[in-house]
């Protein structure tokens, strides 16, 4: 049995929480962004991701760490965790029993990038999956028009004699903004949050190219700065230079975004799946069933047009898999 229980994904076959955003004694945790990972009392993920928890989670908790592609059993289940490629550690969570085999997808994207590991797509029986982006006006840009739009941003803000500031989740969009401008030559300074971050992905094996860390004091505008979206303090001109600023956002597709954001430009950069991407997932994987959470319910309704038996998973809903 399958269930969204108190608002947490349950699986009672395993006695296993999925992301649940209460703490539990024990959870499967898909990666390490705010709105998916707790400090549970044993927190169940890949290597990298208990990497970013660590570095992220006040209090130690227990890590049960399981690399992709390496499955385990629990009962008369086999569970493998396999690449998500969201952002570093990113995984997506394989259940496989008699009656099946079921894919909790959690965040995902399928289009390339420099600092997650490459996404895998599995076939199942059943399959839940995210979908952010679930409508047809989501389809983002190839990926190198959108780092030419990056590189070309933070190049001609500085000949023009301005600081360009990039706004991004300091968990993965940044460190893959940063990848991208210092592969083009431009330099970078990364605010605290997004230089610890970027540690880590190091620790794991990610190269970045060469960064600073922000400093009020020393920062002169010179150079490219990643800053996260939620960070209180915004970053001040420096040296008489004003600043370019710039969000990195899937969202950056809806019209009128630069006003609601406040910021001079909007680039899709995004670590989520796109429209296409989520029909093309279910193509390739095959579920005879496919919920949906984390998104747009209407998803639902194209997915039936297309001949997918879909649903989108309500709150306290019993789901029978096992
Ligand atoms: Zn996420």
């Amino acid at each position: 049995m399958f269930s969204l229980t108190d608002a947490s994904l349950y699986v009672a076959a395993l006695d296993l929480w999925i992301d649940s955003l209460r703490e539990r004694e024990r959870c499967y945790v898909s990666h390490g962004h705010a709105d998916h990972a707790r400090e549970h009392g044993t927190v169940v993920t890949s290597v990298n991701s208990a990497r970013v928890c660590r570095a992220r989670f006040s209090r130690a908790v227990k890590y049960e760490e399981h690399g992709f592609n390496e499955p385990w059993s629990v009962g008369d289940h086999r569970l493998t965790l396999f690449p998500a490629g969201h952002v570093l550690g990113s995984s997506q969570l394989l259940i496989e029993g008699a009656g099946g085999a079921f894919v909790y997808t959690g965040d995902f994207k399928l289009a390339r990038s420099y600092t997650c590991e490459p996404p895998e797509v599995k076939k199942c029986d059943v399959l839940l999956m995210e979908c952010t982006f679930g409508r047809p006006q989501y389809v983002f840009p190839p990926r190198d028009e959108i780092e030419e739009r990056i590189v070309g941003f933070a190049t001609r803000a500085l000949a023009g004699g301005c600081a360009p500031v990039f706004f991004a989740y300091s968990l993965g969009k940044a460190q893959e903004v940063l990848a991208i401008l210092t592969r083009a030559g431009v330099p970078v300074t990364a605010h605290g949050a997004v230089h610890a971050l970027a540690r880590v992905y190091e620790r794991a094996g990610v190269g970045l190219g060469a960064y600073e860390k922000y400093d009020a004091r020393t920062y002169d505008g010179t150079r490219a700065l990643i800053w996260p979206p939620s960070g209180r303090t915004r970053p001040k001109a420096a040296h008489n230079r004003s600043l370019r600023t710039a969000m990195l956002t899937g969202w950056a597709l809806d019209p009128g975004a630069a006003q609601r954001y406040g910021v001079d430009e909007m680039i899709a950069l995004s670590d989520h799946a796109d429209f296409p991407s989520l029909l093309s997932y279910i193509e390739r994987a095959e579920p005879k069933k496919v919920w949906l959470n984390h998104g747009r319910p209407d998803f639902v309704w194209h997915l039936r047009r297309l001949g997918v038996d879909a649903a989108y998973l309500e709150a306290n809903q019993q789901l029978a898999l096992f």
